[in-house]
């Protein structure tokens, strides 16, 4: 099976006559952001690079996703020239795994975890003193992330005392805490610990004609049943406001005027090696963290031999990630992982305050004097292998795996934790001048280390969970820190926002300082990581983008 046997080749993909607002890319931005114009009654056409996958063949791809023999990259289709990259940088960057291209975007393949930034995250240079203020604050996006939350069909409970102020209930009821949820509770206690429900784009009931979770577990990379959110959604309600979407149309570069001062044309290519040019009053380049600045860079010209939107330099510079700490091991009790594929519970006691220390009923977790920056801690279903896992993988069948089923399952338990990475302007999305991709392309090169900041915040992540699975009984037996930690595959901050033109490239509504008619809806414009997962800010952006475009419009 591949999206290729599913393409609709008659499909006309000449271009609109000039349109009103042009979006490229079909993830949860461009989605989001062609839904809500299309609705406002104007003209909207969506380009996007990958192929819009059928979703009668969701069971085979989970299938193939179970299935050792396959890699993680093969799942949506993520290689080959089309998805060549370089990693030159310190260290290596997967970035196949980190992204997928396809109406959907990375919503296709992510985990669905869905929360607020905190207020603090919006002033880190005024509270910590490093890094930038973002040029808005939480208060700007609140009702956008109300609006995000209904838009995504995020079920959530209130009893996250951590967390920022909100207006009104989640749209849907949080998921029930796991069996082993409920031993770390108890854990945590003893140590001082709060532990409260996630936020999941997932639907806990029936909501936006999507079922409910049926509990396949296989949600990252892929819901068999529709109840993970996926922006495929919005893309079809685009489509079905009149917004019109073409597939498998790679935007190779926009054109400005004469000028310089506005776009004038997205150049898109199609199978058949032809190049068209899509006209329009404004264009939304959501192409997620690293496609963006990208697709800038490779934007040329003669006016602008660095790229577009690029008098500042700093396109494609301050590249984040979210790091991930963690911790696990076994326990001489039953501890039921892998019934459940997301996460139910965690605490983000130490977002604000990483260095806090917490008094229990029998112990407690030692302060730090660290400089720390943002933590958030999870508490992992999925520890340990799943029988499924094992059984496709051992040598053996019946009677005889059953010993090895029996002994490999039943007794895993794991945390994990997020770690805000600071901005650092090494860190860098260029163009590769020795690869191309299948359209001759520059690919993106990936320069990217860890600061020392970051790497103290991993460490004392590290010692949060030790005190807490130390408490529980668990064997540790593993851990991820700061040498060996890894992506959690969020791209931020590389076209970043701001007011002035000399250190930002995109303006507080995310309108490109140099181009008049140019929006970048994205976690490209983030000023800070924070260590929330992203997506619900790049929605609530998004849709704060889509209100000003309208405005303009
Ligand atoms: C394994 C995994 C787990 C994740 N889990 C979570 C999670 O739990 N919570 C969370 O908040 N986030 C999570 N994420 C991240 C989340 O998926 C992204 O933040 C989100 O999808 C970004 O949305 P976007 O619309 O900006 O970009 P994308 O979703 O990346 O969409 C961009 C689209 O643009 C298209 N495109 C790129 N270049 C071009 C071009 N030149 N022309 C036309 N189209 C182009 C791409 O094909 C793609 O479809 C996860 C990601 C992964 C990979
Ligand atoms: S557990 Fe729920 S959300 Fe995850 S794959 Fe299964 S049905 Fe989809």
């Amino acid at each position: 099976m591949s999206a290729d046997e599913t393409e609709e080749s008659e499909q006309d993909r000449t271009p609109s006559d000039r349109v009103d607002v042009c979006v490229v890319g079909a993830g949860p931005a461009g989605g989001l952001v062609a839904h809500r114009l299309a609705d406002r009654g104007h003209d909207v056409v969506v380009l996007e690079a990958g192929p819009r996958f059928d979703p009668a063949d969701r069971l085979e791809r989970m299938e193939r996703a179970i299935r050792p023999i396959h890699g993680d990259d093969e799942v949506w289709e993520m290689s080959g020239p089309r998805d060549e990259f370089t990693t030159p940088g310190e260290l290596f960057y997967p970035l196949n795994v980190a992204r997928v291209k396809g109406v959907g975007g990375s919503t296709l393949h992510w985990q669905g975890m869905v929360m607020r930034l905190h207020e603090s995250d919006f002033e880190r240079r005024s509270r910590d003193g490093v890094a930038d203020d973002w040029p808005i604050a939480y208060g700007d996006l609140r009702p956008y992330y109300a609006e995000a939350e209904s838009a995504l069909g995020v079920a959530g409970a209130s009893d996250n005392p951590f967390a920022p102020p909100r207006e009104e209930p989640h749209p849907l009821p949080a998921f029930e805490p796991s069996h082993s949820d409920s031993l770390f509770a108890e854990a945590c206690e003893r140590v001082g610990v709060t532990t409260h429900a996630v936020p999941n784009a997932r639907n806990s009931e029936p909501y936006d004609d999507r079922s409910a979770c049926v509990g396949y577990g296989t949600c990252k990379p892929v819901c068999p049943s529709g109840a993970k959110y996926t922006a495929e959604s919005h893309v079809e309600k685009a489509e079905e406001a009149g917004a019109r979407v073409l597939d498998r149309v790679p935007v190779q570069r926009l054109e400005h005027d004469s000028a310089g001062e506005r776009v004038e044309a997205a150049v898109y290519a199609t199978s058949d090696g032809e190049e068209h040019r899509q006209e329009a009053r404004a264009f939304a380049l959501a192409c997620g963290g690293v496609e963006n600045p990208r697709l800038l860079l490779l934007s040329e010209s003669e006016q602008y031999p660095d790229g577009l939107a690029n008098s500042s330099g700093l396109v494609g510079r301050h590249f984040m990630e979210h790091l991930f700490a963690g911790m696990g091991g076994t326990l001489e009790r039953r501890t039921r992982q892998n019934h459940v594929g997301f996460i139910t519970s965690e605490s983000h006691q130490f977002y604000d305050d990483p260095g806090a220390g917490a008094e229990g009923t029998e112990s407690s977790v030692p302060p730090s004097d660290d400089d720390l920056g943002p933590l958030k801690l999870e508490f992992l279903n999925y520890a340990g292998p799943s029988p499924v896992e094992t059984a496709l993988s051992a040598e053996t069948w019946g009677d005889d795996l059953l010993p090895q089923l029996r002994e490999g399952y039943g007794n895993h338990v794991a945390m994990g934790a997020l770690v805000g990475q600071l901005p650092r302007a090494e860190n860098r999305i260029t163009l590769d001048p020795e690869t191309t991709d299948d359209h001759g392309n520059p690919v993106p090169a990936i320069y990217w280390r860890i600061d020392d900041r970051t790497k103290r915040t991993l460490a004392r992540a590290n010692e949060i969970q030790r005190t807490i699975l130390e408490s529980l009984g668990v064997d540790i037996e593993w851990t991820v820190g700061p040498d060996n930690t890894g992506p959690a595959y969020h791209h931020m901050g590389t076209t970043r926002m701001g007011t002035d033109p000399e250190s930002s490239v995109v303006d507080p509504q995310l309108r490109t300082h140099d181009l008049s008619n140019l929006w970048i809806p994205s976690s490209s414009a983030f000023v800070t990581s924070g260590a929330m997962n992203p997506t619900l800010t790049i929605a609530a952006l998004a849709l704060r983008v889509a209100d000003d475009l309208d405005s303009r419009l």
